[in-house]
């Protein structure tokens, strides 16, 4: 049962994907390109492909990209680079996402080592949390001639990439790989380290040129009437401690699930991969204004999930839970033998001396009002996907060297 779980779709063969990048029609200025976030370049990927260089084509991914193979799993490509292709305006756009999948394949098969960090510059970075951001930071600054600290509060580095997006969407190796390539370039990760608590911001800033703060929005919201409730965990507990266990977990015969994005979307289908029978999901919105991708909405549906749309929990008693429709006069009542609650995540800057407004920096940029101190990833404003994550991660980077490159040893 937990195979299907654990699988994910099969990738390009050689033959296929150059069947695909034959489609591509190399354009000028391409759009595709100008529309990734991390500015991965794929008009330049594609044309490498194309002429059957793919290890020119992963140098090229991995110059702008350390989380390349995991951004072609996970990269919503409807809402990025795949929207601006050219070729929709024949038929349908290049699976760029499926093309890179296939050459950070071929990279990892061929053990191709393209990332190195640059000469040591004699300067110190911390970095606090583990995420895709904060990855990719620290891959930007090695390469710089930085060293490193990487301060994770969990066991294990990823943040959401190991602890959230589920296997059959993202396996734990392409993303145990991905990290090993950075802490092989240097980066010292401390685990189980949790800054505010085991360590303060204060002697992290005393022993470093800069602190990032990339701590993500990793707490489950809870709804009160749910609380100390024995039959009901947070969407991202439960997808947490399924990865974990590779889905041998206990399971309920049915379940009920509160929440309507992409995260409530991971956790139906999740269930339905699993073997779960009766899986309902209740979404505030309406049809008409999901909030969920539409193709996680499809990925559920084909599961066989039941949802039942526009109605809010009106009231809970043990495993039952009674809800109203938002707009229409009509009341059900659920039995589950489990809720989860999938409402949305928030950021627990407790003792880290940062301002958020709404677990959000309250300008745009990544500067706080310390000098020493900088902010990236989800709690940075703008788009909350793992390609943000790693264009943010790059910013931030960028601007620390900027500031401190005058100060370096090298200069
Ligand atoms: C279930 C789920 C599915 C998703 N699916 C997708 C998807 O398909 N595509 C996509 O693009 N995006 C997806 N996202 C969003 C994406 O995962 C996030 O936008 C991204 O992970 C943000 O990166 P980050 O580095 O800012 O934060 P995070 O990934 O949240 O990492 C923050 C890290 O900081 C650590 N930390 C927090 N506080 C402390 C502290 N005080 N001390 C030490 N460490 C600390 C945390 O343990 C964590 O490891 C999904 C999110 C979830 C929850
Ligand atoms: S990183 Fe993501 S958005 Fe950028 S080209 Fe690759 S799949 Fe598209």
């Amino acid at each position: 049962m937990t195979k299907k779980y654990e699988t994910e779709t099969p990738g390009y063969t050689m033959t296929t994907v150059m069947e695909e990048a034959a489609r591509c029609l190399l354009c000028h200025d391409a759009p595709c390109s100008a529309a990734c976030p991390a500015h991965t370049d794929p008009a330049k990927f594609i044309r490498s492909v194309r002429f059957r260089n793919v290890k020119g084509a992963a140098e090229t991914i991995r110059e702008n990209n350390a989380l390349g193979a995991i951004c072609a799993r996970v990269c919503p490509t409807e809402k990025y680079c795949e929207l601006a292709c050219s070729r929709s305006g024949i038929d349908v756009p290049i699976d760029i996402g499926g093309i890179q999948r296939y050459v950070t394949d071929f990279e990892q098969a061929d053990d191709m080592h393209i990332l190195h960090a640059g000469d040591s510059n004699g300067m110190h970075i911390a970095i606090i949390g583990s995420g895709p951001a904060g990855l990719q930071a620290a891959t930007t600054l090695l390469e710089k001639g930085y060293s490193v600290d990487i301060y994770e509060k969990n066991a294990k580095a990823g943040g959401y990439l190991t602890y959230g997006i589920p296997e059959y969407r993202l396996p734990s190796n392409i993303v145990d790989y991905e990290i090993k390539r950075i802490t092989d370039m240097g980066a010292n990760i401390h685990f189980n380290t949790i800054i505010g608590k085991d360590m303060t911001m204060d002697q992290l800033k005393a022993e470093n040129d800069a602190v990032i703060v990339a701590i993500g929005a990793s707490e489950a919201k809870m709804l009160p009437m749910f609380e100390n409730n024995d039959a009901v965990e947070t969407a991202v507990s439960f997808l947490a401690r399924t990865k974990q266990a590779k889905g041998n977990i206990d399971l309920p015969d049915n379940a009920l699930v509160i929440g309507g994005g992409d995260v409530a979307m991971d956790v139906v289908t999740t269930l339905k991969k699993l073997g779960v029978e009766h899986v309902t999901d209740a979404v505030y919105e309406q049809f008409d204004e999901f909030r969920a991708s539409k193709k996680e909405l499809a990925g559920a549906e084909r599961e066989g999930v039941t949802i039942i749309d526009g109605y809010v929990p009106d009231s809970v008693n043990g495993h039952t839970v009674t809800l109203k429709h938002r707009h229409i006069n009509s009341e059900m009542t659920i039995e589950a033998d489990t809720i989860i609650l999938a409402i949305g995540q928030e950021t627990n800057a407790k003792n880290l001396g940062i301002k958020l407004e709404h677990g959000e920096a309250p300008s745009a940029g990544y500067k706080t009002h310390d000098p020493k101190v900088f902010i990236t990833g989800d709690i940075a404003q703008g788009d909350k996907t793992v390609v943000y994550a790693v264009q943010k991660g790059k910013e931030v980077a960028g601007e620390i060297d900027s500031i401190l490159g005058g100060n370096r040893d090298d200069q």
